[in-house]
């Protein structure tokens, strides 16, 4: 199978990470597609949603080509999402709406980013 690339960031410049899968694009490229991960979050069309489920604070990425194949995706809790690449730490919170529709793979790696940023 050919791996999808189409979901890289298209520039680095205004990047921004999902805070639910911490998939990395552009803010042009959310607006445009939305998180492919996070149908629920609604990113797409709507920069409101945009600035609450997304962050520019966000440090290391590490590109997944296959992400079901790949202990990196297993380890950050990505193992069941798109190619592309992903933020390894970020800081902010989901809107707490937002958080009651989380996929429970996700919500994995969400509760372990919170439990390291407050230690
Ligand atoms: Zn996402």
């Amino acid at each position: 199978m050919e791996p999808k690339l189409d979901v890289c960031p298209s520039s680095n410049k205004h990047l921004r990470a999902c805070l639910s899968c911490g998939l990395v694009k552009t803010s042009d490229q959310f607006f445009e597609t939305g998180c492919e991960n996070c149908a629920y979050l609604d990113l797409n069309d709507n920069n409101d949603a945009i600035d609450s489920c997304t962050t520019a604070r966000f440090y290391g990425i590490v590109s997944v080509i296959d992400p079901s194949d790949s202990w990196v995706a297993k380890w950050q809790g990505n193992d069941a999402c798109v190619p592309g690449c992903y933020a390894l730490r970020l800081q902010g919170h989901l809107p707490s709406d937002k958080l009651d529709e989380m996929p429970p793979n996700l919500r994995l790696r969400y509760d372990r980013e919170l439990k390291m940023s407050n230690s």
